[in-house]
């Protein structure tokens, strides 16, 4: 049994073939997936699939690279994901790579998406790309995670060292782990995958983007994602069910979700 912790699956490219996403899903024994919102005009339809299959959960947010795009308030997060299906904040963060330039609106807006969790109880989801030191220096000084009195969340995809995992491992965050730790090219992150216990391990696509090995290239679906368990599995020298169970157990921990 195994979940997808982070997949856009309401993308135009992989919502137009939901059936055999999902048929795909069941065969490989991948039981849930978290849809995860990039901004508030693509909310709506998010919501509608977290509405029509039960094991399809949601999130609401606004993505740190979309400029161009209606900025959210706290008390509309608080409102949007005022809803069962909806089981986490984001994805939010800072990404220094992608955009230049003044940033400020990313640190604002990201600001807003921690207050938010904070108000609602539910967790974050950081997207954070070549600003990891901002990222957490943000959380802190908003009083995300555990021990602030905050609500803890996910680094996703994530792609740093092992010093900024275990900052955020520090204040109660998991770290999930895409097709990325798959690449031969990625010795780095697997050795920090290698380094971190695997009770703060989640396991996810970011479908349709980087699929893992032996699918790379293609376009990525949820029904993959026990590639990236298998990886783990092999890298830290474990059985596969473990890593299947843990990362299943730590998903329904973080996002509160019922086991079903
Ligand atoms: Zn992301
Ligand atoms: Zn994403």
């Amino acid at each position: 049994m195994y979940i997808d912790s982070h997949c856009h699956i309401n993308f135009p490219e992989l919502a137009a073939r939901m059936p055999e996403i999902l048929a795909r899903m069941a065969e490989n024994k991948v039981t849930h997936a978290l849809c995860v919102s990039v901004d508030l005009p693509d909310f709506p339809g998010v919501l509608a699939l977290a509405e029509q299959y039960p094991h399809i959960y949601a999130s609401v947010g606004v993505h740190p690279d979309y400029e161009d795009t209606p900025e959210p308030t706290v008390e509309q997060l608080v409102e949007m994901a005022n809803h069962p299906k909806i089981v986490a904040i984001g994805e939010t963060g800072l990404d220094y790579y992608r955009l230049e330039g003044d940033l400020e609106w990313q640190r604002e807006r990201f600001r807003t998406h921690i207050r938010a969790s904070r108000a609602t109880r539910k967790p974050l989801i950081i997207h954070t790309r070549a600003a990891s030191a901002d990222t957490i220096r943000i959380l802190q000084e908003e009083g995300a995670g555990v021990e602030q009195g905050g609500v803890a969340g996910v680094m996703h995809c994530f792609t740093e060292s092992l010093e900024v995992a275990q900052a955020a491992i520090e204040m109660g965050f998991y770290i999930s782990f895409s097709g990325i730790v798959t690449f031969r090219s990625a010795k780095d992150l697997q050795a920090v995958a290698k380094a971190l216990p695997l009770d703060r391990i989640l396991i996810e696509t970011d479908s349709p983007y980087l699929a893992p090995v032996p699918y790379r290239g293609k376009m990525n679906e949820p029904g993959f994602v026990p590639h990236v368990a298998e990886f783990l599995a092999t890298l830290k020298d474990v059985p596969l069910r473990e890593v299947a169970d843990r990362t299943t157990e730590n998903f329904h921990t973080l996002f509160n979700v019922p086991k079903d």
